[in-house]
């Protein structure tokens, strides 16, 4: 007789214990083999191997094309064993010949096909090139690890797949593995082993304990040194197996238990249909945890379908496994010949038809073998047992539906969710009813099908996890994230700076220049070329009513020609999301390839969003985000009309939704205008009290971005210059409107403030702004201008020097000053510029009701911009003496 030992750390050993078992061919009742019997100490020594093994990393550490080289060899071993394998297998488990011929080419190609996913398709180190978080730049990547040391655990009806498919997915990904191979059926997994031995696999990666679960379980699923578990096998055993691995966290897999339905639709191909529910049950004796045990069959073709199916199973030989003439052979043990005769009994109790079998059969020859005859069960209710339990025998319970819908109720009436089939010749019809059933698996006229990169597993009670593919693979290791910071100094770590640190200013840069300028007298005409040299030739004016009455839209049509497709005038003066969707399906229905925004801050934004949703589809609310975008959106061509609409072009749309009553922002550099056209011509009819208005509002970007925690060098530039312009300019523009060069001026001062906050940010003073714009409907420049000298005296400590600088750029001599008085004198020249330009100084003139300031500090303390003010704003008290001030 043959005698099989343990392998451990490479090597065929006794079990420590010396205890041996006796393994039974169930198809005889004879013993053919005696296999040592591992205890507690040959699982500890096993798993001390793998732990060896893993840790030493000549195993792990290999490229993973190296190792699946090594599989390969490993692969080729195993198909060599074909036929010892083959007849170990039946005589072992009673598969019949016929099927356990094809295991060794089988396993030996589930090893070559995951080693080779492995090697080139598995995302093994993956890029993130936008991490979602905008204020922490650098490369975040992921790498994908071995897990660590695995135990697989596996029943005894597909010995040499199972042992296969768990070596394979551990080993292929850098694992070491032992197995417990179930009692019943332990021998192929040492055949198998003997093959890994023969192909230098290293010891200690692959090891192979056969003995008793119950004895062995405590130790491979309790060990702190085990990470991951994969079981297949019962539903009870999983679950216990779940239990003890929670008590050191380990990572688990479960395939467990199924009760499938196989539906059979009134428009199935008959004759494959009845040989789909033979197939789906009785292959393996029905030993098979996905099998179709449930035939669900349409009510018009029911008595026709018994009939034929009945005339079917009767025609299966049953007999000895080895015999090439057998159908089905014996169950794999007098235990569940026991188990099936049970069950048969229950379902005849519970009134269901027994239309065959139901009885054990006793082949001349080998009367000691357990072998029970294909049974069918008709006229079966879903709420009887046999139909609710997993009987893992050949006996198949038939049940009757009218309608799809009845059908997948009915297949969904389970605990279980493992797999399941559909036959019909409507392959729309069948695929509908697959997608609503909740299970692991669908077959659509056919069943028993799996394949190396196509998933398996369960839902609900039938497991946890997949086995195959890319999503099998990945539960063989961990994820790990790995962030490497763009800024390698504190000062240039805005986290840190500002949760911990009393002086929160940046100083770090990352500048990016994306709009093509064009300012002067006269240069509208310039739009045609601007839209072909974007590649466009459709483009759709956006804008609203008054810039339409003002004849602003007239002279733009005019200028684009024939790439005017048409304009969307219905943009009001605070947008919000409905308006960016509204816009959008005019768009898609002009068949724009551009925007050409004219307009004020509302328009240009409104726009900015438009070209995202053009792009990507959609609705706008879908990409309300920072940073996502990651290539160009549709082109877009901004002409401001107003003083201080240059500052929107931008990075930023602000749209206002209705239902939370906020702001809500996309903020991406991929949204700044390609073009922006500064003609005087746009903003000539401007009336003075909105030209001091959106001025104010480019100031108080240019300040805001200046003294933000956030400022640098480029942007330092371009707001001091923008100061400057304003200082000179904003007073000639607002006293003539006329003035051709005040008014050129003003725009290009706006679109260098614009610029800076782009990468600067804003501060305090726009988030007031923000909240009293959306809560009191005020104009967003003027709330700017009105708080902004109370925010720069707020700010005086924490952007002394840069508030200085602002002093200089508005005239202020600071010769003789502090940095801190100069701070304020520029708060003070702020003041003196809006008097100037007789703009509003308070927020009572707006109308905005005393009694509503509380709400608002609270408000604005949450807004996004406080997070790059000077001074950390933390305290609700300090912005309602500040909105006090203002009001
Ligand atoms: P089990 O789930 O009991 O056994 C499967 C594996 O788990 C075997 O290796 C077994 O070892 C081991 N095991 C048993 N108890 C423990 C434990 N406490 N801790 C760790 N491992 C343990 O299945 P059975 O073989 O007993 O079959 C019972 C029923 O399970 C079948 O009738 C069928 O319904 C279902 N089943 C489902 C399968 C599937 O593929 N989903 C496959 C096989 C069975 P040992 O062999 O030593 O008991």
């Amino acid at each position: 007789m043959d005698s099989y030992k343990l392998f451990i750390n490479g090597e065929f050993v006794d079990a420590r214990s010396g205890d041996t078992f006796e393994s039974v061919d169930p198809g005889s009742g004879a013993v053919i083999a005696q296999v040592a019997k591992a205890g507690t100490a040959d699982a500890e020594d096993a798993i001390g191997a793998a732990r060896r093994a893993f840790d030493q990393g000549e195993w792990s550490g290999l490229a993973p094309d190296v190792r699946a080289r090594r599989c390969y060899e490993f692969a080729d071993q195993v198909a060599a064993q074909t036929l010892r394998l083959a007849l170990m297998e039946s005589m072992d488990s009673g598969q019949v010949i016929g099927l356990s011929k094809f295991w060794g080419m089988l396993a030996s190609g589930t090893l070559r096909n995951l080693g080779y996913h492995a090697a080139t398709k598995f995302p093994w180190e993956e890029e993130i090139p936008f991490s979602g978080n905008f204020l922490a730049p650098g490369r975040e990547y992921i790498r994908r690890e071995p897990i660590g040391v695995c135990v697989g655990i596996i029943p005894w009806n597909f010995p040499i797949a199972m042992a296969s498919w768990k070596i394979a997915h551990a080993i292929v990904m850098g694992n070491t593995i032992v197995l417990k191979p179930a009692s019943l059926t332990s021998i192929t997994a040492l055949i198998m082993a003997a093959a890994a031995q023969a192909a230098g696999i290293p010891p200690g990666v692959i090891n192979v304990i056969p003995g008793s679960g119950a004895e062995l379980g405590e130790t491979l699923c309790t060990h702190p040194d085990v990470d991951k578990i994969a079981f297949t096998g019962s539903t009870v055993v999983g679950s216990d197996i779940m239990r003890m691995a929670s008590g050191t966290v380990k990572k688990v897999t479960l395939e467990l238990g199924g009760k499938s339905a196989n539906i059979i639709l009134d428009d199935a191909d008959m004759e494959l249909a009845v040989e789909g529910a033979i197939f789906g049950t009785f292959f393996h004796q029905g030993q098979v945890c996905e099998s179709g045990t449930r035939v669900l069959v349409s009510g018009t073709i029911y008595d026709e379908f018994v009939e034929r199916m009945h005339k079917r199973a009767d025609q299966l030989q049953v007999g000895y496994q080895l015999l090439p003439t057998t159908h089905q052979g014996p169950l794999v043990s007098a235990g569940q010949l026991a188990t099936v005769e049970g069950y048969v009994q229950v379902g005849i109790d519970e009134g269901a038809e027994l239309v065959t079998g139901g009885r054990r059969v006793r082949p001349e020859g080998f009367e000691e073998g357990y072998y029970y005859a294909p049974t069918i069960f008709a006229n079966v209710r879903n709420d009887m047992r046999i139909a609710q339990e997993e009987i893992f025998g050949p006996v198949v319970c038939l049940e009757r539906f009218d309608t799809d819908e009845e059908a997948v109720a009915i297949a969904n009436d389970s605990m279980y969710g493992l797999a399941g089939g559909v036959f019909s010749n409507n392959n729309a019809r069948a695929e509908r009813i697959a997608r609503q059933v909740r299970t692991g698996t669908m077959w659509i006229n056919n069943f028993h099908i799996f394949g190396d990169f196509a998933p398996f597993g369960g839902y609900k009670q039938s497991g946890v996890g997949r086995e195959f593919g890319g999503s099998g693979l990945e539960e063989y290791t961990q994820v790990k994230r790995i962030h490497l910071s763009g800024a390698a100094s504190l000062k240039a770590n805005f986290q840190m700076v500002n949760i911990f640190s009393d002086d929160p200013r940046m100083d770090a840069l990352q500048y990016k220049a994306p709009t093509n300028v064009i300012a002067g007298h006269g240069t509208l005409a310039g739009l045609p070329q601007a839209v072909v040299g974007l590649g466009c030739r459709r483009a759709m004016i956006m804008t609203d009513a008054g810039v339409t009455q003002a004849g602003l839209v007239t002279l733009v049509q005019n200028a684009l020609c024939d790439f005017y497709v048409g304009v969307f005038d219905d943009i009001p003066s605070d947008s919000d999301l409905a308006t960016v969707d509204a816009a959008t399906a005019k768009a898609r229905a002009l068949g724009a390839d551009c925007v050409v925004s004219v307009g004020g801050g509302s328009v240009i934004d409104t726009a900015k969003a438009v070209c995202v949703t053009l792009k990507n589809g959609g609705e706008v609310n879908d990409y309300m985000a920072y940073m996502r975008l990651t290539e160009p959106q549709t082109p877009h061509i901004a002409i401001p009309t107003t003083a201080g609409t240059g500052s929107e072009v931008t990075n930023v749309a602000v749209i206002h939704n209705t239902r939370l009553d906020r702001k809500v922002y996309i903020v991406d550099p991929n949204i700044i205008p390609n073009v922006a056209i500064l003609d005087p011509r746009m903003t000539m009819g401007l009336p003075a009290r909105l030209t001091a208005a959106t001025g104010m509002d480019a100031i108080t970007h240019a300040v805001e971005a200046l003294t933000s925690t956030l400022a640098e060098t480029v942007c330092d530039g371009q707001a001091l210059h923008a100061l400057r312009l304003m200082k000179e300019f904003l007073p000639r523009a607002v006293a003539n409107g006329e003035d051709e060069q005040a008014r050129i001026k003003v725009s290009v001062a706006a679109c260098m403030a614009g610029w800076a906050f782009s990468t600067s940010q804003v501060g305090l003073a726009h988030s007031m702004a923000h909240t009293i714009g959306t809560l009191h409907h005020a104009h967003h420049g003027t709330v700017c201008g009105i708080v902004l000298p109370k925010v720069m005296r707020f700010n005086a400590d924490h952007a002394a020097d840069k508030l200085a600088m602002v002093a200089q750029a508005l005239g202020v001599d600071i010769t003789d000053m502090t940095d801190h008085d100069a701070a304020l004198a520029a708060a003070d020249a702020v003041e003196a510029l809006m008097r100037e330009i007789k703009h509003p100084m308070t927020l009572r003139q707006l109308g905005v009701p005393e009694d509503a300031l509380e709400a608002d500090a609270l408000h604005a303390l949450a807004d996004t911009a406080t997070l790059f003010n000077a001074r950390p704003v933390n305290d609700p008290a300090e912005v309602l003496e500040l909105l006090r001030q203002a009001f």
